[in-house]
């Protein structure tokens, strides 16, 4: 049970490499039918077993020496286009992978497969958000090099996700100015953990009403000195500035 929204997101979970269509099963052992009245111990103890099996994964990751981002923001955002572009100009540069989170369907997995990137998607059935068993399973079947970085790109929603470690490295919020400015103070959680907030879409700035300082002051509000980075992820806006934030974060990260 997600923790923040009630829904059920161990329902009919799938990891699929669509590079070999077969689906795997989770082998989730979590319990069903729990009492209203164990509501609170439920939700400290799901967010606890995931904070553990988050620091296997971190810890996982760091014996690979691979870098991993949480991406996460409302749908349509455009976190899958940024990703496209993301990966089709770093990968170069760095070994990267892509871990792609919907409720269902390949659809962004094909999308990323097609820029030639490694890709595992996570359908979550009925679940609202990733968490870090999930991505354990998903790690297993990506197999990502040694080196370079993992992006995770989370199920489209501004609430759930910000409250399950996943293991990741960092995590960067994705926002695009059709949303409206004053999402950092309506969704505080979400933002209140970002590394980095990217502003995306701002080739559509001439024709939305988006006040873009009030945006940057909210978000530091929520979050002191984040990094605030517009960018167009279709037109390419902005985009080396994302790209020498990553270089900064992870100048570890091994060239492929
Ligand atoms: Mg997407």
């Amino acid at each position: 049970m997600c923790t923040t929204c009630g829904c059920s997101d161990d329902a009919g979970v799938r990891v699929i490499d669509p590079d070999h269509i077969h689906e795997h099963g989770h082998g989730h052992g979590h319990e069903h039918g729990h009492g209203h009245g164990r509501t609170v111990s439920l939700e400290v103890d799901v967010l606890a077993k995931n904070d553990s099996l988050a620091e296997r994964n971190r810890a996982w990751l760091a014996e690979r020496g691979t870098g991993a981002v949480n991406l996460m923001s409302s749908p349509g955002s455009g976190k899958t286009t940024l990703l496209e572009r993301t990966v089709r100009e770093l990968s170069g540069e760095l070994p990267v992978s892509v871990i792609e989170g919907d409720q269902e369907t390949l659809f962004d997995a094909e999308r990323i497969r097609a820029t030639g990137c490694r890709v595992v998607q996570v359908n979550t059935g009925a679940g609202c958000h990733l968490d870090a068993d999930m991505l354990a399973a998903a790690l297993r079947t990506l197999d990502p090099p040694r080196g370079g970085v993992v992006f995770v790109e989370n199920v489209g929603n501004l609430v759930c996700p910000a409250l399950f470690d996943l293991g990741e490295s960092c995590r960067a919020v994705v926002m695009s100015v059709t949303e409206g400015a004053d999402k950092p103070l309506k969704y505080p959680h979400m933002f209140a953990t970002a590394d980095v907030v990217l502003l995306n879409k701002i080739d559509l700035l001439p024709y939305v009403d988006f006040d873009v300082a009030r945006f940057r002051t909210d978000a530091r509000k929520v979050r002191p000195r984040v990094e605030v980075l517009e960018l167009s992820a279709t037109r390419g806006d902005g985009v080396d500035a994302w790209y020498s934030w990553l270089r900064k974060r992870f100048p570890a990260a091994q060239p492929g």
